[in-house]
């Protein structure tokens, strides 16, 4: 592009645009030249109008799942601009959302019998977290509070934000939200429980040989039990990221502890949500996180894959027992009104049949397995490098915690913008990566190759060799 109508664009974009997650002092500061202008992409990669190209080692903020300009995608769109691009699904059906359910229901736990659509992973949340709060005034109990885990993270929205335990970005809000119980997150490496002078990572078969490994007791897990005792006739659901609190970076629960948590919300009678909406199709090498821990939940949330990152689209699926309470004579008003205008959107609809489709019939999961060995093999490298203090790491989706003294785990003051600065860096070497504070994260297409895999860890190890 023209370096003239390059920085024209630019200076409009300053101008005119708030960006999400942005400082924008800082990206108004920025060097002139360093906003990236992306207007093309293909496969693994990102180009900017220069030309130049950029692997896309976040998946586009989690959401590319089958690769960027995915041939089976693009035409499932194009023929459905053909027929209808949007149609209302309040009162109205279309083939699109009636052949996605299908697809979904097949592949979700056998207990989740109903889909309810909306369009973004908050609204997902948002809507189990509604059906929960309502499904309880049907049996007659208020139920107003909901569990969760410190470091949570669920979505922007306020419901979402209420059920929310990342600090840094939900704590402002705390006088605007509902009440939810915060149990301490299964955040093993910075677990103030944990034995100091054990080895780290602990790589235990099963939870109670990680709690004995750690010294810890599972104390995470008696959080949950001692909030749900207490509590558990004024609490309507227990929402969770199963096996990774993505946002926080990439916090990997221990194994079991998923299906410990599972097991409490059933002896205490609570309704379990399980937010998949950056797990979910297949970035934990399974299909769903879930069904790592055999966890069958009441709800399911799902989006940022579901339509291999073209449009937005999410799923809140649910059981007969939750759906079947909503039923009732027009004048009773069990109606669930909750609706959102771009609900079962068509297009998106189209895009999901063919992300569903090529999953099954390029047996996307099973050409995913030696890639995950593969990356694990580079992880168990770059994790002996003296600035990482500890990688989590679970099927496509990576931590790499970096700290200023491996030893003592003491973090860069964060005042240096150490993780920043490196995603900033990075992009010399062709990746684009994001930090969460020092934590860099990874999140990759399940059709990555290894040698693209092994391109970005090497990039990140030359920046970590020049910190
Ligand atoms: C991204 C995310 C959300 C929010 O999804 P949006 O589409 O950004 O609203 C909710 N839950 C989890 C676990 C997420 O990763």
């Amino acid at each position: 592009m023209d370096n003239k109508i390059k920085a024209a664009l630019i200076n409009l974009d300053k101008s005119n645009i708030w960006h999400p997650f942005t400082q924008m002092s800082d990206w108004l500061n920025d060097d002139p030249n360093s906003p990236l202008i992306i207007d093309k992409a293909k496969g693994s990669y990102l180009y900017d109008v220069d030309g130049k190209k950029y692997l896309d080692g976040v998946s586009s903020l989690w959401v590319t799942l089958l690769g960027h300009r995915n041939p089976k995608i693009d035409r499932a769109i194009k023929k459905q601009i053909d027929e209808v691009s949007h149609t209302t699904f309040l009162g109205l059906t279309h083939k699109p959302a009636i052949d996605l359910s299908e697809k979904l229901l097949k592949i979700l736990p056998d207990n989740l019998k109903k889909i309810f659509y909306s369009d973004n992973g908050s609204t997902a949340v948002e809507v189990a977290l509604k059906m929960t709060y309502q499904y309880w005034q049907f049996k007659n109990e208020k139920r107003s509070f909901f569990l969760s885990l410190k470091n949570a993270y669920h979505g922007d929205t306020i419901g979402a934000v209420s059920v929310g335990g990342a600090d840094l970005f939900h704590s402002r809000f705390r006088y605007l939200l509902f009440k939810s119980y915060f149990a301490m997150s299964p955040y093993c490496y910075r677990c103030a429980h944990r034995k100091k002078e054990i080895e780290f990572p602990v790589n235990a078969e099963n939870f109670r040989d990680h709690n004995m490994q750690m010294g810890c007791q599972g104390q995470c897990i008696k959080e949950v039990e001692t909030i749900l005792a207490e509590n558990n006739k004024e609490i309507a659901a227990a929402v969770i990221e199963p096996l990774n609190q993505a946002a926080s970076g990439m916090i990997i629960m221990p194994k079991g502890y998923l299906r410990e948590y599972a097991n409490l919300c059933k002896r205490y009678g609570i309704l379990l949500i399980c937010d998949e909406v950056a797990t979910g199709f297949g970035r934990t090498g399974k299909m769903f996180a879930v069904e790592h821990e055999d966890v069958k939940p009441d709800f399911i949330c799902l989006s940022k894959g579901i339509t291999g990152g073209y449009m937005p689209l999410a799923v809140t699926a649910v059981t007969n027992e939750i759906y079947n309470a909503f039923l009732g004579k027009y004048e009773e008003f069990k109606t669930f009104f909750h609706g959102h205008s771009y609900t079962a959107n068509p297009l998106a609809c189209a895009a999901a049949n063919a992300v569903l489709d090529t999953l099954q019939q390029d047996e996307i999961l099973q050409k995913l397995q030696p890639k995950i060995k593969h990356l694990k093999k580079e992880l168990a490298l770059l994790s002996k490098h003296d600035k990482v203090g500890n990688i989590r790491h679970c099927g496509v989706m990576v931590g790499i915690e970096i700290v200023e003294d491996k030893k003592t785990g003491k973090p860069y003051d964060c005042k240096l913008k150490t993780g920043a600065k490196i995603c900033a860096d990075i992009r010399k070497r062709e990746v684009l990566i994001r930090n969460l504070g020092d934590t860099l994260v990874l999140f990759l297409h399940l059709t990555m190759t290894n040698r693209e895999i092994s391109k970005i860890i090497s990039a990140v190890k030359i920046e970590l060799d020049n910190l």
